[in-house]
Parts: C-alpha cells; sequence; structure tokens
C-alpha cells in the first residue's frame, strides 16, 4: 500500500480524559531518512518505496498525519527503581493509531503533558539503539516491540555530555503499549474499578482476545500474563540479555520487551553483571531479573486485584519463578544441544557447574555457544578455550558434559543441529552499536543499514562482518550506559 492508503484507527478515547492527550508532535528540524526495515513495513503492509519518499520521513516527523490518525500520548504511573511515582506518561513518545493491530508510536516527538522535566527528544545514539536492537530481539525469537524506521535531524538536543548532541525518532510498533504502569495509574484515586475494568477489558481485547468472554477473565489474563513474562525472563536469562530498567512502567502487559535504554547482551558472562551506570545497587544485574519481573507483577496484582481475588492472582504468582527456571532450562538445554529430561539433577548441576566455568574462565558468553555449535567433535575443544581467558575452568566443564552425553547417548549430529538452531553466529553488543553510532554521528550510517541486517539475521553468515562473531574486547566488554538518551 501508498503511505496515503494507509488507514489509521484509534481506539484510545473510549477512556476518560485524564488517561490520555491529544497532542501534536513537535517537528525536528531538517529531518532525513536514517532507514527502515522492509520486514516491518510488511506487518503494516506498506510499500518499501513508498519509504524512500519525502512523504514518509514528513510522516514520521509528525508533518503529515495519516488518514484516521489523532495522535496522543497515553498517561502511565510506575515503580522506578523500587519507589512509586505516581505520574508518569508519554514524555517523548506520541501514539498515531494502529493498523493490522500493529499500533504506531513515534519516540522523540516533542513535548507532551506527561515530559516532567524532560525535552521530549531522543538523542540519536539512544534512537540508533532501539531501533536495531528491537530487531535483532525478533530474530533470536524473543517477543519485543518492533522498529520500522529511523530519522535523524539537525535539531539540537543536550544530554548530560559536553557535547551537543542531535534529535532522532523512531518509529515503533507494538501489539500494545500498556504497561504495568498504566494499571498502576488507573487504580488511582476513590472507586477505581470502573477505570481498571475498562483497562483490562482492553489489555484482553488487545492481547488475549480469548479470554474474552470467559467468566475469570481478568485472573487468568493475569495467569497467562505470569507464564508468557516467565518464559520472557527465560529468554532474557539464557541469551545473557540484561533490560537495564525494569521499572513497572517498562514492563509490558502483553510479555513484550519494552522501552530500550542502557540495555545490554552481556560480553563476558558474569552473573553480577550491571549494565545500568545509574544502578547503584544493582537492582537490574543479570541475575536479579527474574525476581524483579516477579515483584513487578506483584505490583500488577495490588491493581489488578481490587477487580478480581487478589489472593488466586498472588498465589499463581508464586509458579513464577519455578516456570522461568524450567523455561530457563530448556533453552539452555538447545542450546548445549542436549535433549534430556529436564528434572534429572544432574541437569540442574551441569547447568550451574556450566554457569561457574564461564564466569571463572572470562570468556564471550554468546561466542561460547556458537563455537560449541562449531566443534567438530568434542574430543578438541582448543578453538573454545582459545577465546578464554582462563583454560582450565571450562576443560574441567567439558568432562563432565562429555560424561553426560555417554550417558545420555546423545547422538552428535542431532545435537549440532539443536545448536544451529539457537546459537545465533551474531548477537548484537553494545561495542558494535557503538562504532556505528560513532560513524553516524559523521553522517555515515552505512554501519546502521548494516548492523540491521546483520541483527534481522543473525544466523546468516555475513562474510565481511567476521569480526562481529568474535569476542568482545575485554577493555570493550561489560560496560555500563547511561541511562540518558
Ligand atoms: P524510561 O525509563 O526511559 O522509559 O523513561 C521514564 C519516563 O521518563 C517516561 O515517562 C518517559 O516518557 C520519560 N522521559 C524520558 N526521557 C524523556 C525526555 N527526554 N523528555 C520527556 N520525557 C522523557
Ligand atoms: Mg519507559
Amino acid at each position: 500500500m501508498k503511505l496515503d492508503e494507509l488507514n489509521l484507527e484509534v481506539d484510545y478515547f473510549q477512556f476518560d480524559e485524564k488517561f490520555y492527550e491529544k497532542v501534536d508532535a513537535t517537528p525536528l528540524n531538517n529531518p532525513f531518512l536514517i532507514s527502515y526495515s522492509k520486514s516491518v513495513c510488511d506487518l503494516i503492509n506498506l510499500d518499501y518505496k513508498e519509504c524512500e519518499k519525502e512523504d514518509f520521513v514528513k510522516f514520521i516527523n509528525g508533518e503529515k498525519v495519516l488518514k484516521g490518525s489523532i495522535p496522543f500520548s497515553m498517561a502511565y504511573a510506575g515503580h522506578q527503581f523500587g519507589y512509586f511515582v505516581p505520574q508518569l506518561g508519554d514524555g517523548r513518545a506520541i501514539n498515531l493509531g494502529y493498523i493490522n493491530n500493529w499500533h504506531l508510536q513515534t519516540k522523540g516527538s516533542g513535548l507532551t503533558k506527561y515530559s516532567r522535566q524532560g525535552d521530549g527528544r531522543a538523542v540519536l545514539r539512544s534512537s540508533i539503539r532501539e531501533y536495531i536492537i528491537s530487531e535483532a530481539m525478533h530474530a533470536l525469537g524473543i517477543p519485543t516491540t518492533r522498529a520500522l524506521a529511523l530519522i535523524g535531524s539537525s535539531h539540537k538536543v543536550y544530554r548530560d555530555y559536553l557535547e551537543v548532541e542531535t534529535g532522532a525518532i523512531v518509529l515503533r510498533v507494538s501489539p500494545s503499549w500498556i504497561r504495568i504502569g498504566t494499571f498502576e495509574f488507573f487504580s488511582r484515586g476513590k472507586n477505581p474499578e470502573n477505570n481498571l475494568r475498562q483497562l483490562a477489558n482492553y489489555v484482553i481485547n488487545q492481547s488475549y482476545p480469548h479470554l474474552k468472554n470467559d467468566e475469570d477473565k481478568y485472573e487468568k489474563m493475569y495467569f497467562e500474563l505470569v507464564d508468557k513474562s516467565a518464559k520472557l525472563l527465560a529468554q532474557w536469562m539464557a541469551y545473557g540479555f540484561q533490560h537495564g530498567v525494569i521499572n513497572t512502567d517498562n514492563f509490558s502487559t502483553a510479555a513484550l520487551t519494552i522501552d530500550y535504554g542502557p540495555f545490554a547482551f552481556m560480553d563476558h558472562f558474569s552473573k553480577h553483571s550491571v549494565c545500568n551506570h545509574t544502578d547503584m545497587e544493582g537492582r537490574y544485574s543479570y541475575n536479579n531479573q527474574p525476581e524483579i519481573a516477579r515483584w513487578n507483577l506483584e505490583i500488577l496484582a495490588y491493581s489488578l486485584g481490587k477487580i478480581c481475588s487478589f489472593q488466586k492472582l498472588i498465589s499463581y504468582l508464586k509458579t513464577f519463578m519455578s516456570k522461568q527456571q524450567e523455561e530457563y532450562l530448556k533453552i539452555m538445554n538447545q542450546r548445549l544441544g542436549l535433549d534430556i529430561d529436564l528434572s534429572d539433577d544432574g541437569n540442574l548441576d551441569l547447568m550451574i557447574d556450566l554457569l561457574e566455568a564461564l564466569e571463572e574462565s572470562k570468556i564471550d558468553y554468546n561466542c561460547f555457544f556458537y563455537e560449541v555449535t562449531k566443534l567438530e567433535n568434542f574430543d578438541n575443544i582448543s578453538s573454545i578455550l582459545d577465546i578464554a581467558v582462563f583454560r582450565s575452568p571450562l576443560e574441567n566443564w567439558f568432562e563432565k558434559y562429555k560424561q553426560l552425553i555417554k550417558i545420555q547417548k546423545q547422538d552428535f549430529f542431532k545435537m549440532k543441529e539443536l545448536m544451529k538452531k539457537t546459537n545465533p553466529k551474531f548477537v548484537i553488543k553494545n561495542y558494535m552499536l557503538q562504532e556505528a553510532i560513532d560513524v553516524a554521528k559523521q553522517g555515515d550510517f552505512k554501519l546502521v543499514n548494516d548492523l540491521l541486517k546483520i541483527a534481522q539475521n543473525p544466523f546468516s553468515e555475513h562474510k565481511e562482518f567476521e569480526r562481529y562473531a568474535k569476542p568482545t574486547p575485554l577493555e570493550y566488554s561489560n560496560i555500563k550506559l547511561s541511562c540518558s538518551s
């Protein structure tokens, strides 16, 4: 379809006006296209050629409003680093409406009622990061919001650095933009039940439509969210993904990875790794993530429990950690090519030993799995030892791994097939994004587009980017990033 043929619908104005603001974008100066994603165009049936036209940039910049679109921002609340903030909201994101159940939103479009002290903008570096990582996550099968396009500008934006930065906008699309924080906002004040019911019905329609006519739909929606979140967290953990700011306002009620900030795919394995520079206490450290997700879901229960049985919600929530662990073990087994009984104690021990060995050997986490996938046999593991700083922890672990493979009579070729499906050659790490950002700041966007290709096809070869399949040099490994974006 042509851009002008897209017909957007808006379904948010059914709520009371205190829950949103109709607001127009404030365009950036001298906007230009940096990149667009064909596979995301397909989701909304947009012709690729349309993205090359001037009107497309105008559309993302808010200078052109599509048919049916009424731009608005949403109000939400949230627990930030454990503390309740009663009023947050889309401070720089503007919703445009939905098509094919994909809700379009631009991030960095200027001030809204919810901007607080912010300027409503997003800088180029963080927009490049969000744009690429959304697609990388999707390609790994990890539920996430998507990114259709990225525009840059000459608009000056000031953050906590000496250098003046420029504003950019990512056109994000998602099946849902509702967060736990949205429920927290709707549950404020006296007699919030009607508003909460309306919001819960909205979320059910959007993300759990099969529950629409169920008598216990609110409870069941929560149960499904608990299960889906357990799986999401298992995927994050198994691939070494760290979100960095899992506040309740950054936690989706559709169990999607949402609001990318100082995230990281871990470089060398370190279970207490913290990627967010402002996270002094390590609340959102790698290892804490499942417990934080559980905590966030508990916060949701306090809101949702006003319109259904709080007790039932909380007792179901007790299953979260074991479900998360079970899902995690499933993926980790696949990553090691193992097709064995999860409840086997030997299996759990093997995983615990692996994590210890990975940490002690100071090895690049995702490269380790890629190298295991490439082994010709398990008797010569020198290609793996060569990328570790310390060799003996992994040597010892491999003996246990080989033992288990022998007892379980695992077929080597079947193991390789399993591994090939779960161990990508390329995982987008922060140093790669930084390299793309550095050249983008000079006006060269080729690497942004190359990285997008790699992100969308992580299991392919990409011969000219062989270096990105190598371990991150230790001095650039697990570096903390600022929250400012
Ligand atoms: P985050 O943790 O980055 O998702 O953001 C937390 C809250 O701050 C959200 O309500 C954002 O909309 C808001 N926010 C972050 N940066 C800005 C900005 N530059 N201008 C306005 N609001 C912002
Ligand atoms: Mg956020």
